[in-house]
């Protein structure tokens, strides 16, 4: 029989800790202090609870906890030696068959990682899908820790507890997250179409139009179609769009989504988990016969990322009626232009047809819209789920300052007019400068010598400047000054240096009422509410300027990366936003009825 929360609230302290016996490897402390903090509303909170137990230990604790642990494939392992739970874990993911070869690299690694760091290698085995990892994902995996800096090693080893945790509470409860589960294997399916050259390497890549992208429309329909949804079509940009009608199929409805397409050499879930996320959702409104006071339009946008064509938020910005006419003549690397591309994936390529896609912002609720975190903070912090407060409005510059090519030698210190070292000096300035403020963040991602070489004193350095905050006031301050800096160290250096502003967007502040309604959501899973804003540009950025907006973020794992291979999410953390949205179609429910 699987455990309860009732069961587990109502038991005596030594009850309740015997119920928990085996989560925590040889530490059955870090349970019996979480039970002090019954009763729990959900198995999140429970899980939670014991995450906050382990952080407020401290560090000896929490080494004391790894050390407990047996080392991969060890003596531990082959003596017979292990928990129940670690040899159950260990022979699921094939450990215990490895080939000799297998056995060798992994004992290596070991001495390898124990010598540099003085603790076991940790790995949630079972994986991020619960299904377990190949013994070539655990060795890759090994390897590339290996060279993490000691201290966040030793935090990744203790999300790495907490996970296999996770799915030890998961299997005494006998909870499985079946959203989550059906959300991992689309993104897991839909990865399966990627552009040529890159499709051969494994890799996940689809631009604009190509062949990959027109099957991710084909699959995305053929889903909403299986979920249940009224309408599905793709509109003249791409967008795939499905409707599931309201009570009434004239009512108002909720707008959500993301794109689908992906950068080069991506990951599986920008983007698309926003798709799949409300999907999943629907899926469950269709399989109870249920129709709301509302109706719920999904768009999967077909263009965010600006790969193929130098046009970012393409599918979004035609969903407002922000469309470039000059779009349509832009050529892509083979010279095909934008128009052709629509033509030969069946879409009019007319402005007319573009046009007609605008949305009248009335006929709306607002948009929302679920997106992985694509940064390290909740995964650092050990939360599911984070609340986005505003996106970042951003100022882009390129730049370069021109001073005096003179010989290495030959030129006294006190003579030079060296470009690169003024543009040092800026670099460290905007560090220093947006380190100042919360939320604030400058970047020099472009730094270069043109024709530079080792024994010439730089006369130019060309250099771009990105500035973001969460608001734009914040943003244009620490650009003033930045500015003002620049032109401050040239006078002194006897420099002089011109400067291109290339992009600026406004910061998007989410609607209150619709964090509101996010916040709520999180609450109602038992977690804590965690407000953040968002680094990176999104869709809800342009539908901001028609409909209030809001985002919900999901933990990344690996450090939260994205744009990178590396981009993963659990299945609990997908079934959490799954059951988020859900509460927010709840709270709309009795707020429209
Ligand atoms: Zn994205």
């Amino acid at each position: 029989m699987p455990l309860t929360l009732d069961q587990l609230n109502a038991a005596s302290p030594a009850e309740a800790a015997a119920l928990l016996d085996g989560l925590y490897e040889h530490s059955p402390w870090i349970a019996e202090r979480a039970l002090a903090r019954r009763p729990f509303a959900s198995i999140h909170q429970l899980k939670h609870a014991m995450v906050q137990v382990l952080d407020e230990a401290g560090r000896d604790a929490q080494l004391t906890l790894i050390r407990a642990h047996p080392e991969l494939a060890g003596k531990a392992m082959v003596s017979k030696t292990l928990t129940a739970e670690s040899t159950h874990e260990q022979s699921a993911s094939g450990l215990t068959n490895c080939s000799p070869a297998e056995f060798e690299r992994i004992q290596q690694l070991n001495a390898a990682y124990n010598a540099r760091f003085g603790f076991p290698f940790i790995l949630a085995v079972r994986g991020p899908r619960g299904t377990g990892l190949t013994r070539a994902e655990i060795i890759a995996t090994f390897a590339r820790r290996l060279g993490n800096h000691p201290d966040f090693e030793l935090r990744e080893a203790l999300r790495n507890i907490h996970r296999i945790v996770e799915m030890r509470l998961n299997d005494k409860f006998g909870f499985a997250p079946t959203f989550g589960n059906q959300v991992w294997d689309c993104a897991e399916l839909l990865a399966q179409h990627s552009d040529p050259g890159y499709a051969e390497q494994g890799q996940l890549t689809v631009t604009y139009l190509t062949a990959a992208h027109q099957a991710c429309q084909a699959q995305l329909q053929r889903w909403m179609s299986d979920c249940g949804f009224d309408e599905v079509s793709v509109d003249a940009v791409g967008n795939v769009v499905g409707v599931y009608h309201g009570s009434d199929p004239q009512a108002r409805r909720l707008l959500t989504g993301s794109h689908y397409d992906t950068v080069r050499n991506g990951g599986k879930y920008d983007g698309r988990l926003g798709i799949f996320v409300p999907l999943v959702a629907v899926r469950e409104l269709h399989r109870a016969g249920r129709r709301l006071p509302f109706g719920i339009e999904v768009i999967g946008f077909a263009e965010e990322e600006g790969q193929r064509y130098k046009a970012t938020f393409l599918g979004s910005g035609a969903v407002i009626g922000q469309f470039d006419p000059a779009w349509l003549e832009q050529r892509d690397a083979d010279g095909i232009t934008m128009r052709e591309a629509m033509r030969a994936a069946g879409r009019p390529g007319t402005l007319e047809a573009i046009g007609a896609m605008k949305r009248d912002p009335s006929s709306y609720l607002g948009f929302v819209e679920v997106h992985i975190e694509q940064g390290p903070v909740l995964n650092e912090i050990d939360l599911p789920l984070g609340v986005v407060t505003s996106i970042n409005g951003s100022v882009r510059y390129v730049g370069e300052v021109v001073g005096m090519a003179s010989h290495a030698g030959t030129t006294p210190m006190d003579r030079r007019r060296d470009a690169a070292a003024a543009v040092a000096e800026l670099v460290l300035f905007l560090e220093r400068r947006a380190a100042g403020v919360p939320n604030l963040v400058g970047t020099v991602g472009m730094l270069e010598v043109p024709g530079g070489s080792i024994n010439v004193v730089p006369g130019r350095c060309r250099f771009s400047l990105d500035i973001r905050a969460t608001t734009n006031e914040v943003r244009d301050a620490c650009a003033a000054d930045t500015l003002a800096e620049l032109e401050r160290i040239c006078t002194r250096r006897g420099l002089h240096h011109t400067l291109e502003e290339t992009m600026r967007a406004a910061a998007a502040p989410s609607a209150p009422e619709w964090q509101a309604r996010w916040e709520r959501a999180v609450e109602s899973l038992g977690l804590p509410i965690y407000r953040m804003p968002s680094g990176a540009g999104h869709d809800a950025m342009k539908l901001h300027e028609v409909m209030p907006q809001a985002m919900l973020f999901v933990r990344g794992l690996n450090s939260g990366i994205s744009h990178n291979p590396l981009e993963s999410s659990t299945n609990d953390d997908c079934d959490l936003s799954v059951r988020a949205f859900q509460h927010v179609l709840e709270q709309l429910c009795s707020e429209l009825s």
